[in-house]
């Protein structure tokens, strides 16, 4: 009998719970008594601790993401999104990107749909604010810097031109962190090209609701990349909330007013909504209910790992593991390895990984590292994030254009144009349209 494995999401849970099923359900797979499918929006991973180096230009976006077809071509990928799970029933409702919903069923469900950017109702926030979670909204960030270093190149308006050079950036976790100071180095690296511009012209504002930036790395590192930034001339403002940014007039929580045409969100992550639209048990933070072994609390056929999953982390009792990529990589080893015990009616095993640190870049030649212990700062630290995470990125033909994008970004400088045009394909046709005569 033909077992359906369904997948919810080709993130990091998705697609490497996939990689590891198609390996070792090679013979069932072939012989028809198992498959297995994933339903993303995307055709592809992205590898999000590269999102900064992409948005910065050492990195070609597309080197960034695995192409599920290519790398999974043992599973069925559908595009679109699950709108519901009805467990009980064993089907999803799935939306496609054109034409009508349909059902699809399976005998056994991964929950693997990550997470979304967690917002609060902060007035003007969704008229000019962008997250920093997919490659769309890095690279249209990385149009945007440069745009407004044109933009304020070429005004007469000192208006105009200190709000295009003023970025802010909600969120001092390493998305935040890392988002603001690669942006921060390619911005000044790009001044060089302009007569009117000077890295003194430009204003990096990181708005931190706590007391810390980099948590990730531990109070002594997170102190000395906050002493980092605010050497290189960024305003860091702890303690500090974004009461309002109505029309790009910023209002922070400690007086100050200012206006600005960008404004980076990054404030936490909260699980995908897909949790709301299914019959799944939630867990007080809202996420999937999951037990240590990955399987969904209180159900049968059910799994779930990554953001969007609230996995007891059994090495901290009454914790659970904190979202990111690292617990996300080692949860879906164990967690198709549990697949294949389940359908062979073994006993699972529980996932166990203590957090072993993080690395993070703050941009071309500096980072910040504490792995294992080993505390690492500048060079070596940014040495030791771009090697790690070249580990990790998926498939060799990946990192094999990895490398050669950071060789060239070696001998030749960074490309610094800002190709903003491409969200607006039709304007120049349209424009010709407009001039025709009849
Ligand atoms: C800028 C940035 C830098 C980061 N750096 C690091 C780092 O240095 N180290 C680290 O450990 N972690 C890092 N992280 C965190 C890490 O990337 C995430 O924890 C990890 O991606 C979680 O994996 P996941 O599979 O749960 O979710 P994801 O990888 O986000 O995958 C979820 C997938 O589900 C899909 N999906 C969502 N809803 C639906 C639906 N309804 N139907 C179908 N598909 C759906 C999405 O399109 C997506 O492809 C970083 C994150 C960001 C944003």
């Amino acid at each position: 009998m033909n077992k359906h494995i369904l997948i919810v999401g080709g993130g990091y849970v998705g697609l490497y719970t996939a990689l590891r099923l198609q390996r070792k359900l090679g013979r069932e797979l072939r012989n028809g008594e198992a498959s297995i499918t994933i339903i993303d929006p995307q055709s592809y991973m992205t590898y999000q601790p590269f999102l900064p180096e992409a948005a910065a230009g050492n990195l070609s976006p597309r080197h960034m993401v695995a192409p599920l077809r290519r790398v999974l071509p043992k599973v069925r990928i559908l595009n679109g999104t699950v709108t519901e799970v009805d467990h009980a029933a064993r089907v999803v409702t799935f939306q496609p990107a054109e034409g009508e919903a349909r059902k699809v069923s399976y005998d056994v469900i991964v929950m693997a749909a990550g997470s979304i950017s967690r917002t609060l109702p902060i007035p003007g926030l969704t008229d000019i604010g962008i997250g920093f979670k997919t490659v769309g909204e890095a690279i249209a960030l990385r149009n945007r810097v440069l745009h407004l270093l044109d933009v304020a190149e070429s005004t007469d308006d000192p208006e105009v031109r200190r709000r295009a050079l003023t970025f802010v950036v909600v969120g001092a976790g390493f998305a935040g962190v890392e988002a603001l100071a690669e942006l921060e180095d390619m911005a000044k690296d790009s001044t060089r090209y302009y007569r009117n511009l000077t890295p003194a012209d430009l204003r990096w504002v990181l708005v931190e609701a706590t007391n810390r930036v980099l948590p990730e790395v531990g109070p002594e590192m997170g102190k000395w990349t906050l002493e980092q930034l605010r050497e290189r001339g960024m305003e860091v403002k702890l303690d500090t909330r974004l009461e309002s940014c109505v029309g790009g007039h910023v209002v922070l929580s400690d007086g100050s007013e200012f206006e600005a045409d960008t404004l980076v969100w990054t404030a936490g992550v909260k699980p995908s909504v897909i949790v709301n639209s299914s019959d799944l048990p939630l867990d007080e933070r809202g996420r999937i209910k999951t037990t240590a072994a990955l399987t969904v609390a209180g159900t049968r056929d059910a799994f779930a790992a990554g953001d969007v999953a609230g996995v007891p982390d059994v090495t901290n009792p009454g914790q659970y593991c904190a979202p990111n990529a690292q617990h996300a990589v080692r949860q879906a080893k164990v967690l198709a390895d549990n697949i294949i015990r389940y359908l062979r009616g073994e006993q699972l095993v529980d996932y166990r990984h203590k957090y072993v640190g993080s690395v993070a870049g703050l941009g071309l030649h500096q980072g910040v590292a504490n792995v294992y212990g080993v505390k690492l700062r500048g060079f070596p630290a940014w040495f030791m994030h771009r090697t790690y995470h070249l580990s990790r990125v998926p498939t060799l033909n990946r990192k094999v254009r990895v490398v050669v994008d950071w060789t060239l970004a070696l001998f030749f400088k960074r490309e610094t144009i800002s190709l903003g045009e491409v969200e607006h394909p039709r304007d120049g046709f349209r424009a010709a349209v407009a001039t025709m005569r009849h």
